[in-house]
């Protein structure tokens, strides 16, 4: 793509050397190429590929390897299931960490998610965010939550519909133990970037809207191994990113 990439190819070998462990070998070069992926999109639209964070989705994956991940440089995770995931932030205790909570929120879990994570992605009703800010422990920082929108998905109920994501949003700006930064979405699973960038645009235009409505907002979580880039050129702010990563997963 660029001279850049000769220079990383170096960088990868050079900790190849030094951690000679075939899955780290595959998940640093795969880490590599996503960011150049993402660096790539961002500069094509005259952003700045820093303002674009990377979230590794490790969820299925274990804890070995969200450790090659962090000896790569990456310390945002994703996880869907929070038995899974709090198993794993035990197993990793020594890490400096980023835990974002990504998956469908049952209101008998809000406790342990409140506790464990720094984001949570998919806060899709007031009850749940009531509780997870009824359960954020007031040492902590407060909760980072996007709101999830559900755009064109009729396979999923996750997700506010776009019509209720003001008042959502008004609400949960106002709970004490979270902090309301922005907007998440998973859209139709699409091969057609045309058709990616159109899905996206509309949870950019929601954002814009609701920013108007004088609701602060910074973030727009969107954009994942297959569509990454269209999400980039429409303004995510965060993709999560899992297969590209890690490889495929045997159970979702
Ligand atoms: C699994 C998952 C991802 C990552 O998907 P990939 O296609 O593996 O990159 C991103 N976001 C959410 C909400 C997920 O559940």
């Amino acid at each position: 793509m660029n001279s850049g990439v000769g220079a990383l190819r170096c960088e990868v070998f050079h900790t190849k050397l030094l951690l000679p462990h075939e899955i780290m070998d595959t998940i640093g070069v795969n880490l590599q190429a996503v960011k150049q992926r993402i660096a790539h999109a961002a500069r094509l639209c005259g952003r700045d590929p820093a303002d674009v964070a990377l979230i590794a989705v490790s969820k299925t994956f274990d804890a070995d390897a969200i450790a090659a991940a962090h000896a790569h440089g990456q310390y945002a995770f994703g996880e869907s299931y929070v038995q899974e995931a709090v198993e794993k932030i035990a197993a990793l205790p020594d890490l400096a960490l980023e835990w974002h909570f990504i998956g469908a929120i049952q209101s008998n879990k809000t406790r342990p998610i409140a506790e464990f994570f720094h984001w949570v992605h998919s806060v899709d009703r007031l009850k749940i965010a009531e509780r997870l800010s009824a359960a954020r422990l007031a040492g902590l920082a407060p909760l980072q939550v996007c709101i999830e929108v559900n755009i064109g998905n009729e396979h999923t109920k996750s997700g506010v519909a776009a019509g209720e994501a003001l008042a959502l949003a008004r609400a949960v700006s106002r709970l004490p133990r979270l902090k309301l930064r922005g907007l998440m979405t998973v859209p139709t699973p699409s091969a057609d970037y045309a058709q990616q960038r159109r899905y996206f645009s509309q949870l950019r235009q929601i954002k814009d809207d609701i920013v108007s409505a004088g609701v602060a907002l910074d973030t727009l979580s969107m954009g994942m191994s297959g569509d990454f880039e269209a999400a980039i050129a429409e303004g995510a702010t965060l993709v999560r990113v899992g297969t590209a990563i890690f490889g495929a997963r045997t159970r979702d």
